[in-house]
């Protein structure tokens, strides 16, 4: 069922704390853990608890939970003092999604180019 955990899914582990991760912020409906490969010196992952393989699929299934996880974005932000930062969801293999669990991924703490590669 749409948002239920997957036996496969290795961000459904990390929320369910089979898989350890350095989690920096929890809410009734989102985890923020840092990027195990960081590609700044701020790189967080925002993640809901519930399961939707990508950013579009949980915004038509669940906008409040959408909503939540870009409040979270902001969050992750303020604790690391980050005024200007980069929020990104990769869309299918083309644009570099590797793993099917909707994540924000939080870059911030160097300066960035546009357009991104
Ligand atoms: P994407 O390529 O947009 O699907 O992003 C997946 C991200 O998950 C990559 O930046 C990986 O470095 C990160 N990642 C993969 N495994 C882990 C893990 N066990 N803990 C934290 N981050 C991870
Ligand atoms: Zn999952």
């Amino acid at each position: 069922m749409a948002g239920e955990p997957q036996d496969d899914c290795l961000f459904c582990k990390i929320v369910a704390g089979t898989i350890p991760a350095t989690i920096v912020r929890e809410t009734d409906t989102t985890v923020a853990f840092r990027d195990i490969n960081p590609q700044a010196p701020t790189h967080v992952l925002v993640i809901p608890k519930a399961h939707y393989p990508d950013a579009a699929a949980l915004a038509a299934a669940a906008p409040q939970i959408a909503a939540d996880v870009l409040r979270e974005t902001q969050a992750v932000a303020d604790e690391d003092k980050l005024e200007s930062y980069r929020v990104v969801f990769n869309k299918g293999p083309g644009a570099g999604q590797t793993v099917w669990h909707t994540h924000a991924h939080v870059l911030g703490g160097r300066g960035m180019e546009w357009p991104p590669g």
